[in-house]
């Protein structure tokens, strides 16, 4: 038994230095000069997309709400997007959907004009990271938080922030743009990939799909979904990710009630249909790695 352990014990490390630079190894591309591109999904709503997160940005007459703000060195071209798309308008509120460096790096950029909101949780990481990670700066921490849910009433919108988890973190947020039909999702959807599921931040793989569920069931078919990575999708893409888990996660509790130890069920990898999901970040073995640890564990 203790020499079946060892190769876990080795991915469980590799996994630990892989979140050491959180934020980093998440979504980081090798760098690149820093651009940002917008997708627009409605007349008003804004998927930008950079380097890390993508950011949700939302131009009202009162002026802008921007999701999640990416790494520091990002803070500048994200800026110029914001002057151009929303016409000169203040940025008024910035809202996280959890605590890692490719979503929050880039509050201290926008604290002096902004109202940052987050989960409690995000807050109390930032103050407290998990050992080995670096403590963000104390100008990006968020200026209001709640627990469960808070409602923005904002340019004439009404932005619903909710919490879910614990999930990809313990401290996602997801906000629904009632009127609009978008939703965020923050990291609980990694659009046609495996998602990466952080336990070291209090993130849980049953809370992952429990909470993709909650937030599907809230949706219509025909509203517009921003992924935490990946393009900007719909319903059918979220539904995907979710069958996605749902399968892949079955076959692990089986292989896990047949009795396999965790480096067994790694190594017997996962049939051809789900290949396309594997990525540079969470490839294949790292998915049903975060799954045997995730589904044992529970
Ligand atoms: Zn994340």
């Amino acid at each position: 038994m203790g020499a079946m352990r060892a190769p876990l014990l080795v991915l469980a490390a590799l996994a630990l230095a892989a979140g050491r630079f959180l934020g980093a190894a998440e979504a980081d591309p090798p760098r690149q000069e820093p651009s940002v591109e917008a997708v627009r999904m409605t007349p008003d709503f804004w998927m930008l997309v950079g380097q890390g997160g993508n950011l949700g940005l939302l131009v009202t007459d009162e002026g802008l709400l921007l999701v999640d703000s990416q790494f520091q060195r990002m803070a500048p071209a994200i800026r110029e997007r914001l002057d151009e798309l929303g016409d000169g308008r203040e940025l008024k509120v910035l809202v996280n959907t959890h605590v890692h460096g490719d979503h929050v790096g880039g509050n201290p950029g926008f604290a002096a004009e902004a109202v940052i909101v987050a989960h409690d949780a995000v807050y109390a990481r930032m103050v407290e990271p998990p050992p080995g990670r670096e403590a963000p700066p104390a100008a990006g921490r968020p200026d209001l938080t709640f627990p469960d849910r808070v409602t923005l009433r904002f340019g004439g919108h009404e932005v619903e922030v909710l919490h879910v988890g614990p999930a990809h973190t313990d401290g996602d947020a997801v906000l629904f743009f009632h009127d609009l039909k978008v939703v965020h999702m923050g990291d609980l959807l990694f659009a046609g990939t495996f998602p990466f599921i952080d336990p070291g931040s209090g993130g849980d793989v049953r809370g992952y799909l429990e909470a993709m569920r909650r937030v599907r069931s809230r949706l219509g078919d025909d509203w517009k979904v921003v992924p935490g990575h990946g393009p900007a999708s719909t319903v059918a893409d979220l539904d995907a990710s979710i069958a996605m888990m749902e399968a892949t996660m079955a076959i692990v509790e089986e292989r896990i009630a047949r009795g396999m130890d965790d480096a067994a069920v790694v190594a017997a990898g996962l049939p051809d249909e789900w290949a396309s999901w594997s990525w540079r970040f969470v490839p294949t073995e790292r998915w049903l790695e975060t799954l045997v640890r995730g589904l044992r564990d529970g």
